[in-house]
Formats: C-alpha cells, structure tokens, sequence
C-alpha cells in the first residue's frame, strides 16, 4: 500500500448493499480491517443465504461486531466463525449474545427441516459449531469502549430489539458510526436510539423505510387492536406472523394490557392468545432478566407492580401446533415472522382458506418471502410440504408496520445530529434506498461545493466506497 493508500478508509459490503438481508459490511483503514455484522438472506436458504464472503479474505478481520440478534444480522456467524478462515475477534452485547444461543439454535432446526425436505445437505452449521462459536463471542457494556490493537469502539443504544446497538468506532483519530438497524420513536419497553456524544466522520445507516412516513404510533396501536378485536368478534381466528423474539414482545404488551381492559369481553379464555414458539419459554426468561437493560417506563411498572411485565396475564404458550385445540376464534403469535417456513406457515395453510380469518403482517417482509407475497393478495398460495399443491386464499389480509426501524423523517432528523460528512446508505432495497439518497442530496443541496459538502452513497454488494482523510486527522 502506498502512502496516499493507507490514508484512505475502504468500505464495501458483503451483504445488505442495496438489498434488506444478510448484512455484512467490511471497513479497512490505516491496515486495520473491522466487519460489520454477519446475517442471512431470509428468502434464500442454505449457501445462496449467505453474504458473498469468498469475495473477502476473512482471515484479515481484526474485529467483527454484531450489531444485534435478527437473523439476516447475526445468523451466518457460527458459519463465520467455524467454517472460515477468520480468526478475528466477535463482540456483542449481553442480552444479543444471549438471545443469540436460543435463537440460532432454532434457526439450526428450522434450516435442517428444510434441508430433509430438499434432499440436499445444505446446512450452514450444526449445533455443535453455534455452541463452540458461543464461547468465544465476547460481550460489550453499553457506553463502554474497548481497544483492539488501535481499533477503539464504543456500543450505544440502537431502540429496535433488546441488546440492539449503534457502534461508534474510532481508527487513528477517524470515527465511523454504524446504526444497524435502529429506531428513535419511543417505544413500550426499549430506549430509543442515542446520539455519541463524540461527532462522527463517517455514517453508515440502515434505509429500510426509505422516505416513507410512519402513522404516529397511538394511531397504529389502536388499529392493530381494534382490527384484531372486529376479527375475533366474528368468529374469526387471528394469524400474527412474528419473529420469535424482539418486536413480538411489544405486541404481547400492547395486546395484554388490551385484553386486560376488555375482559368482559375477551379475558378468562373467551379469546385465548397464543404465543406459539419452541423458544417461548426460554426467550422470555432473557426478556425478563434484562428488564434492567430497557426504559423508565417499564421499569417502572416493574417497581410498582412487583410482578414482572413480561408474565403476561392473557397470553399462553405453544410449544408446537399438536397441542392446539383449535375451536372458535383465537389470536396466535407464531414465528417465523415470513411465513418462509415452521409454525406460523402451518397456521397459515389452515387459516387462509375462510374469509373472516386474518393474516395481519406487523414487520418488514423481505423481498421473495412468503410474508411479502401476501401483500399482493394473490387467490392461492403453494403448500409447504407439497409445491404442486395450491391453497385458496381467502382470508384478509392486513399490515401495520410494528418493524421499529426510523422512517424517513426521524432517520433524517438523526443524520442532521450526527452531521458527518460522508453518509453510506445500506439495508435497503434498492428503490426506497435510492430515493433517500437524492432526498438527503437535496437536504444537504446548500452545503455542495463547500467544506461541509455532505456525501452520500449507495453502494452495491461488493463494490467499493473510498474516502481519502490525508493529514487531516491526528493519530491520538
Ligand atoms: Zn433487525
């Protein structure tokens, strides 16, 4: 590398460039090499799920973090970790890693149904390698910094899931902040998303929701419960496809605290609601442990109570769908939240042929899943188990986006706070991410030509992004 060469910070993605799924970005300045993430693509299954890493040599990672526990995040990284060359070191937070170990473990599972039903051996990893990868993740505190040879990173509050963190990383004076997938609106039990106290040069942001804007979030909780109470007062049975964890415990403490005001009505087993999950026991111990970890609001309740907001009063769980009875209407909370495959597909096949059944769709469908293909309220849909075999569709189907990612206003309102000069736009499909990045250009249209010039890009999978800080900044 020449002289100008080692002042010029490299960004590429492997993964999650102008596409929502298997993020995985590298950063490489000063001879220091940092990867962001290490996810899966959800519509796509074994080695096609994977970010394009023979297009990188992992063996030059220092440092790898993971931002939070969503699998098109975090699930190629028992992959990563045992099936490469890397020999980096893996960070994340508490609650991330210890969601992780449960969380991955499904995904094992999920994954090798798939695989018997394919007939190909296709699998990422075994339970084996998640177990051996879990020893060696280290965890990082909020607020805290750790040093790795002259890479300095920090861990801020993210909002989005529990554990969900912003990393703000520093290499000889130059600092990067990376979002993950973050939210800023407040929310039943997370804190929002936080602004470093120190200003960074370069920003990676997630663009999910492009410049798309969010109804006011009273608005969306009141017609998320009023849809599904008009549903079940029919007679109809409500499909919530959810991912496991994360966002689906938002909607349990909106629909819990609902049916606790309407009991007359829908309590003591008139209208049960189901979590159906293989995790749900396990998960929610974590969730109940780092009650500590969440906002003043549900600590609060926690305090005052003295019971655990998370021991839901009107909500019972499944194991599996053979212990279902099935009479009468229901609410069922089933992962996975796209419907690609397991429990909530299952209840999906049995539910969408009657037409006072809901499908209500309260995340972000990725492109080429079943959840996204709903949304175009096709007649029939094909069977799981048997392609050939179509299903009719009859039920409603309805979206309320529950997803905490920022829309554009608020993501817009956080980009002006941290003011860097240089904007990189990842996790979005290419025509939301697109119109963000001229809608920032147009932002920042008075600053062109200037020193505080605002760059955007946003690049593709595996190509380069290169950003020149010549004598500029101090090493420290
Ligand atoms: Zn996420």
């Amino acid at each position: 590398m020449d002289a100008l060469g080692k002042n010029s910070l490299k960004f590429f993605a492997l993964g999650g460039g102008n596409e929502v799924g298997r993020s995985c970005h590298i950063l490489q300045f000063k001879g220091k090499t940092i990867m962001l993430d290490a996810g899966v693509h959800p519509a796509h299954q074994g080695y096609s799920s994977l970010p394009f890493y023979d297009e990188f040599d992992l063996s030059k990672i220092d440092v790898l973090l993971i931002s939070h526990f969503h699998v098109d995040h975090a699930a190629s990284l028992p992959y990563v970790m045992q099936k490469t060359n890397f020999q980096g070191r893996v960070f994340m937070t508490h609650p991330t890693k210890a969601i992780y170990r449960w969380l991955l473990r499904d995904f094992v599972r999920v994954t090798s149904i798939g695989v018997s039903s394919g007939g190909k051996d296709d699998n990422l990893y075994t339970d084996e390698d998640l177990a051996e990868s879990f020893d060696r993740i280290e965890t990082i505190d909020f607020h805290s910094t750790v040093d790795v040879n002259g890479i300095k990173f920090t861990a801020y509050h993210a909002g989005h899931v529990l554990g969900a963190a912003m990393f703000q990383i520093e290499i000889a004076g130059v600092r990067i902040l990376f979002t993950g997938d973050y939210s800023r609106e407040l929310d039943r039990h997370l804190n929002s998303a936080e602004v470093p106290t120190l200003p960074s040069d370069v920003h990676i942001v997630e663009s999910t929701f492009g410049t798309a804007t969010h109804e006011p979030r009273v608005n969306r909780e009141r017609k998320l419960t009023q849809l599904i109470h008009s549903t079940v007062s029919r007679g109809g049975r409500v499909l919530l496809p959810v991912f496991a964890l994360g966002r689906a415990q938002e909607i349990m403490l909106i629909l819990d605290e609902y049916w606790t005001q309407h009991s007359d009505e829908l309590g003591g087993g008139q209208v049960p609601i189901y979590y159906a999950s293989n995790l749900a026991k396990k998960c929610m111990s974590v969730f109940q442990t780092y009650v500590n970890m969440m906002n003043d609001d549900i600590r609060k309740k926690f305090r005052d109570s003295q019971t655990n907001p998370f021991v839901f009063k009107n909500i019972s769980y499944l194991r599996n769908i053979d212990d279902f009875q099935d009479f009468g209407p229901s609410v069922m909370l089933a992962s996975p939240g796209m419907l690609q495959s397991g429990l909530s597909r299952d209840v999906l096949e049995k539910w969408c042929p009657e037409d006072k059944n809901l499908v209500l769709i309260t995340g972000y469908s990725v492109e080429g899943t079943m959840a996204k293909f709903l949304m175009l309220e096709p007649d029939t849909i094909p069977s799981i188990n048997n392609p050939e075999a179509t299903i009719p569709r009859r039920c409603q189907i309805e979206e309320i986006s529950f997803a905490a990612h920022v829309d554009f206003r608020e993501n817009l309102e956080f980009i002006e706070k941290i003011s860097a000069p240089n904007i990189i736009l990842v996790h979005g499909e290419s025509n939301p991410m697109g119109r963000l990045k001229s809608a920032l250009l147009s932002n920042f249209a008075s600053l062109r030509g200037s020193e505080q010039e605002v760059h955007v890009f946003n690049p593709r999978n595996c190509v380069d992004v290169t950003l020149e800080f010549n004598g500029i900044k101090i090493a420290k």
